[in-house]
């Protein structure tokens, strides 16, 4: 019998991916892994630990996990209104404010992702994000006029930030200026509470919100986490492909799961910041790997947005690991840079 058709205790649909979790099965001294869910970020999150010998099982709680995604939502989300960052948004000024070092620092790695990208990856692309009705108000599913389109990109841009991270200090050159974190906050999260579980003293483990992941050492079974990399169909659930991996995040977009449809056409929530439109390519799915989940979360949306030929162009310039699911009349074709290949070759099902 092969790894796929093992017998799977539970397998999580997701955006993006399944993990199939083997092996948490009680044994005589108990199960072999704790496993904490909840809700957070408007999606659901999971995390597998796998117990290790000494540590006492009431190391981890879940009122600690918890409280920590709270603290990261009183940060980065967008829909809660004394937020980080809902106060540089709603603030209609260009003073310079005071943000905690975490917020100057994913800031400052999103500014980071958007010069890589030639400003594919663009957080500032919030007033595109909500007047196209992915943002936290409800908006009808309506096409914005070109000259609302118009209006809204000229605050966006990261020239209109300031960032002073000596002294703490984030200042919008144009009192407009909306900064989404959307993109970043779920693999943010991610590292987060992977930081959190290590500082308890586990290293095998796996941690997911919203089909953003970070997985280390060995799962239960003691092998390598099985991640299932999703067919990008909106109308079904089904494994495109599983991978192997293990000391590693992984992240998933798609223009499959979040989109509105008018007059049968799809619009997507990956906004192009160049045109100020939703993308619309053949491009299905994007599954990029790295070390951080942060970068692994906003350098997939990136790649939405560059589209196959643009983004497998980078990512082989700059060897990073990426897999592109493109679109054929009859189902998905794919590409995959050696990067990709090399950490998960020998693993794969
Ligand atoms: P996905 O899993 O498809 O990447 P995410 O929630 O991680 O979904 O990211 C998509 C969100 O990112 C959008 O809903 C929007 O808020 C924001 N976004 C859209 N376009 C861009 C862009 N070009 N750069 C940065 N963030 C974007
Ligand atoms: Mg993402």
């Amino acid at each position: 019998m092969n790894s796929v058709n093992r017998p799977v205790k539970n397998i999580l649909f997701l955006t993006g991916f399944f993990i199939l979790l083997i092996g948490l099965v009680s044994c005589e001294q108990g199960p072999a892994s704790f496993a904490f869910n909840g809700q957070t970020m408007g999606t659901t999150y999971h995390i597998t630990v796998v117990k290790g010998d000494k540590q006492p099982p009431s190391a981890l709680s879940q009122s600690e996990i918890d409280e920590l995604l709270l603290e990261v939502n009183a940060s980065f989300s967008t829909y809660i209104d004394s937020s980080e960052v809902s106060t540089l948004n709603l603030y209609k000024g260009i003073e310079g404010q005071s943000k905690t070092p975490e917020f100057v620092e994913l800031l400052e790695e999103a500014q980071r992702i958007n010069l890589l990208t030639g400003g594919a990856y663009d957080i500032t692309v919030g007033p595109l994000v909500n007047l196209w009705g992915f943002g936290p108000s409800f908006k009808e599913d309506d096409i914005p006029s070109n000259e609302l389109i118009e209006q809204a990109l000229s605050n966006v841009g990261f020239d209109s930030i300031s960032i002073d991270a000596d002294n703490g200090l984030v200042r919008k050159l144009k009192p407009e200026v909306y900064v989404d974190f959307s993109s970043i906050a779920k693999g943010y999260g991610v590292d987060q509470l992977a930081d959190f579980i290590e500082s308890k003293g586990y290293s095998n483990y796996m941690v997911e919100i919203g089909g953003e992941m970070r997985v280390n050492g060995h799962n239960p079974k003691g092998t390598r986490w099985r991640i299932a990399i999703e067919k990008p169909e909106s109308s079904t659930r089904a494994i495109h492909k599983i991978i192997h991996i293990t000391d590693i995040a992984m992240a998933t977009s798609g223009d499959y799961r979040n989109f509105f449809l008018k007059d049968g056409v799809r619009f997507s929530h990956t906004i192009n910041p160049k045109t100020g439109k939703p993308v619309r390519h053949n491009l299905a799915s994007v599954t990029v790997l790295n070390e951080s989940a942060a970068t692994a979360d906003a350098l997939a949306t990136a790649f939405m947005v560059l589209g196959e030929k643009k983004g497998y162009d980078l990512a082989m310039k700059r060897e990073l690991p990426v897999f592109f699911l493109v679109k054929q009349r009859d189902g998905f074709n794919e590409l995959m840079t050696p990067a990709f290949k090399n950490l998960i070759e020998d693993y794969e099902s």
